[in-house]
């Protein structure tokens, strides 16, 4: 039987009606010392302790799925993790305690590390799901770990979940540790590369070979799509660098006979085809459209608010309503995963008139990884964003400001710092936030924010308020940079 079911899909029709999240066996991870809040019938509780703030949501995304948002924020650390809640027993158990272990693994990490004042240390978990077969679901996970500035970890983890026998398989390979099964692998692979005339001039077999028999192979360069799997290499891992980055996309169904039996046994023949309509329907898709400035008063002063991290299901619709309020415009620095959870929100956020940049996908320091992966951060991003809101961003701004002269030849959009940091990020305190910009304003600053924190929406209404009854229109960066700088973003 030919299906097409398409979770990603499912995810992108996001409904954001808020359900109330079971309170039995959830464990908060240090008791009584971090305060913990529910979701009862659609609203939003949050409780505070001592400074220390933890919520945890639930959200609709799918038929029979949930996305639970955990976020725990105080001095000491900031941790958000996004993780699928099935409404059956034993799978939501295994998933939840899944993110209580990567959640204690990070805990034990800055217990024991000296960090260092002036950065929080973050844990970002975010997942994608795809369904293979009816009720058989591949959940890829990143979790991205920031202990101190030149310590941080990112780590892609497959767990398949079983929604039919309410099952999970974890600690699980995608291919069987065997002679047989790595063997077709590598011929499939092997096979694939040499019909591409891309790949197959460069290819260099006994690299590929020594990739496939790796034991420590933990194929996390794998990504799922629909029924497809794609693999992504690195420049020269199994090819001359000239291939550039090869990606090889490879049907499931090839595949089965490399995957263990415990996965096999589950799909049995009912993985998901493409088919040819859905594809010529997605060709159909308008091309996104980068931002159009608008006719401005070039004389009249102007200020342009920037929030990063987002978006956030809880904060970001919040602080669009109070920035249509002022009828403000602003830039929001997306991530990649976070679009991903969140698409509405982009829609929504593009609908209102903003302009979206680019924040990478997961929040690595650019810096310090190959350009490969350089690209990979930046166009999955914009793929999202155009996917979900019909924009293309044209504006990026490197995650931690961290940028080199490379990174930025290199990325070919606008790369866009900016002049006042209000510090929200580090002082989570509303007077401090407003007093950074009254002291520091002057006409054509841009200002960093951070859309994901509680308190930098507590400080918005007062820069608002103060902004405006100084002369300042509220413009995008593009905006800015186009009245004030000369510089042409599109
Ligand atoms: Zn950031």
């Amino acid at each position: 039987m030919l299906k097409r079911i398409l979770l990603t899909g499912a995810l992108l029709i996001s409904v954001f009606a808020v359900s109330a999240c079971g309170g039995a066996g959830e464990n908060a991870p240090h008791g009584a010392e971090e305060a913990k809040s529910m979701l009862t019938s659609g609203k939003y509780e949050k409780k505070e302790q001592s400074g220390k703030t933890t919520a945890e949501q639930s959200i609709a995304a799918a038929d029979g799925m949930n996305i639970i948002s955990y976020t725990a924020e105080n001095d000491e650390k900031s941790v958000a993790m996004y993780y699928p809640e099935f409404q059956l027993k034993n799978v939501d158990e295994q998933l939840d305690e899944y993110k209580a272990a990567k959640l204690n693994i990070f805990n034990e990490l800055i217990r024991s590390e000296d960090v260092s004042k002036k950065f929080v240390p973050q844990l970002n978990m975010t997942f994608d799901a795809n369904m293979l077969a009816e009720n058989i679901y591949a959940l890829q996970f990143v979790i991205d770990t920031y202990i101190s500035e030149d310590k941080t970890f990112s780590e892609t983890e497959i767990v398949m979940v079983n929604a039919g026998t309410d099952s999970v398989l974890t600690g699980e390979s995608l291919f069987s540790d065997n002679l047989n099964s790595r063997d077709h692998l590598y011929n499939t692979l092997l096979g694939s590369m040499k019909s591409d005339g891309g790949i197959a001039p460069y290819l260099n077999e006994e690299k590929l070979g020594r990739w496939v028999f790796d034991e420590s192979n933990d194929f996390s360069n794998v990504r799922f799509s629909d029924n497809v799997l794609e693999f992504t290499f690195e420049q020269g891992e199994i090819a001359s660098r000239a291939a550039g980055s090869p990606v090889v996309s490879l049907q499931m169904s090839e595949l089965l006979k490399a995957m263990p039996e415990s996965i096999t046994r589950l799909i049995d023949g009912e993985y998901i085809e493409r088919d040819e309509p859905a594809l010529k329907e997605r060709g159909k898709e308008p091309e996104p459209s980068a931002y159009k400035v608008r006719k401005l008063d070039e004389s009249t002063k102007m200020a342009a608010l920037t929030f990063d991290d987002g978006p956030d299901n809880v904060l970001t619709p919040q602080v669009l309503s109070l920035l249509d309020r002022y009828d403000a415009k602003a830039t929001f620095f997306l991530l990649g995963t976070k679009v991903n959870l969140f698409p509405a929100i982009v829609e929504e956020t593009v609908k209102s008139g903003h302009e979206v940049g680019n924040h990478t996908w997961s929040h690595k320091d650019l810096t310090t990884i190959s350009f490969n992966e350089i690209t990979e951060e930046i166009v999955r991003t914009n793929e999202v964003i155009g996917k979900s809101s019909g924009a293309k961003p044209a504006v990026y701004r490197a995650p931690f400001g961290a940028n080199t002269e490379a990174v930025d030849q290199f990325v070919p959009m606008t790369e866009v710092d900016w002049d006042i940091d209000t510090e929200d990020w580090l002082t989570h305190d509303p007077v401090q936030i407003n007093e950074m910009v009254r002291n520091n304003i002057s006409d054509g600053d841009i200002i960093l924010m951070h859309d994901v924190h509680e308190m930098t929406v507590q400080s918005l209404a007062d820069m608002l308020d103060y902004l405006t009854d100084e002369g300042y229109q509220l413009v995008t960066v593009s905006e800015i940079l186009h009245y004030k700088e000369d510089i042409r973003t599109e």
